[in-house]
């Protein structure tokens, strides 16, 4: 059922800033949704509008398909959770968490049982009486966090709540509010520039760029099937790699290679005679060697970047670089040359001008 609808969302800041453009989304009940994009994108405005925390210039924001857009924050039942914590400093965990409730008169033994069973999802038991000051970054977080879930709100709003934490905080962190969705089933918009925390966290990513929404989908289709260059780029770690290259008799040249591109694109190749196309291929959809209907590209290694479980491989072709995910068995020496190939089925072709995805080979199958 649908609970948050976005149609055709706008926002134009009063110095004429035009910072988001028709965002429209359905989210339904107890949906993880994940905005990422890079810096200034427009996914806190976006957010921000939702929460009322900032005017929505054109369109309709509906909750429960009733317009909301002139309700107050707390009329809309929804928590934000900030980058910053925002806790009161000079306050134990225990009434940080209980601040809500206190303030709206809830019977004391009534907070007291909430605030308990909110810390022990949280793991907070240990700290109630402690003051912020007191606590890592990682417990801290978790203490706004519980703010925000001890209300019982239809909406919780995250604005980047792992940026403040370092990288291995942020990967803890990042699995229990995964495991506090499990628990408590809430709806979630939560906002990153962080595409890790995108595909591991949500059931469905909107991706932003600019003012605009890329695309939406789940982290497994975009990962898949991305809809331009900026996507494919976006989602993936290392990212997808791009050759660009201009269509001559139906082939693609670059450094020692000619590629065929009539393999993926059929007869459609025909239309990009002349023009340029750009050639994508993830660093993991490689094999080192030769193999059966795929592409044989002929490389340079300039470095290796061993990191356990597999081996980054740079290597640079003509004047294209790319990176390739191989077997740290199978790592080549620097400076060798080597084939590898990438099967027709995990190529995916853009149009060198829109940057829109042309054709991926295993859509045809
Ligand atoms: P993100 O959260 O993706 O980093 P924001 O939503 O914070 O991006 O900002 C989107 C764009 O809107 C940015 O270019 C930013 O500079 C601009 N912006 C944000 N707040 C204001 C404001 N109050 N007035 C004018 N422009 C703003």
């Amino acid at each position: 059922m649908t609970y948050l609808t976005l149609k055709d969302i706008n926002k134009i800041y009063p110095n004429g800033y035009h910072a988001v453009h028709n965002f429209n989304l359905e989210i339904d009940k107890g949906e993880f949704i994940v905005f990422v994009g890079p810096s200034g994108c427009g996914k806190s405005t976006t957010l921000r509008m939702i929460a009322g925390l900032e005017d929505i210039s054109n369109g309709e924001f509906l909750i429960n398909g009733k317009r909301a857009n002139e309700l107050g924050p707390r009329e809309r039942e929804v928590a934000m959770v900030f980058q910053s914590y925002a806790l009161y400093p000079q306050m134990t965990v225990f009434d940080n968490i209980a601040f809500g409730l206190t303030l709206q008169g809830v019977d004391e033994e009534v907070i007291e049982e909430k605030v308990k069973n909110t810390a022990r999802i949280l793991g907070l038991t240990d700290y109630l009486d402690r003051l912020p000051r007191a606590l890592s970054g990682g417990q801290r977080q978790r203490v706004a966090i519980g703010r925000a879930i001890i209300r019982k709100v239809g909406v919780f709003l995250m604005d980047e709540p792992l940026s403040n934490l370092d990288a291995k905080q942020r990967v803890t962190m990042r699995s229990e509010i995964a495991q506090i969705h499990r628990e408590t089933g809430a709806t979630t918009i939560y906002v990153t520039h962080d595409q890790t925390e995108a595909m591991t966290l949500a059931d469905r990513i909107v991706v932003m760029k600019d003012g605009y929404v890329q695309q939406i989908g789940t982290p497994y289709q975009l990962y898949h099937d991305p809809v331009n260059v900026f996507v494919a780029g976006f989602i993936g770690e290392p990212p997808m790699n791009f050759i660009r290259g201009t269509v001559k008799d139906g082939k693609m040249a670059f450094g020692a290679n000619t590629l065929d591109v009539t393999a993926p694109l059929g007869s459609k190749a025909k239309q990009y005679e002349g023009r340029e196309i750009v050639f994508g291929f993830r660093p993991e959809a490689i094999e080192l060697g030769k193999a059966a209907n795929a592409y044989y590209i002929q490389a340079e290694v300039e470095l290796t970047e061993m990191l356990g479980d597999n081996t980054n491989v740079y290597i640079t072709t003509g004047e294209d670089k790319a990176i390739l995910k191989v077997d740290p068995h199978d790592t080549p020496e620097i400076d060798s040359a080597i084939v590898f190939s990438i099967p027709y089925s995990d190529v995916y072709l853009f149009d060198g001008e829109t940057e829109n995805v042309i054709e991926r080979a295993a859509q045809k199958k």
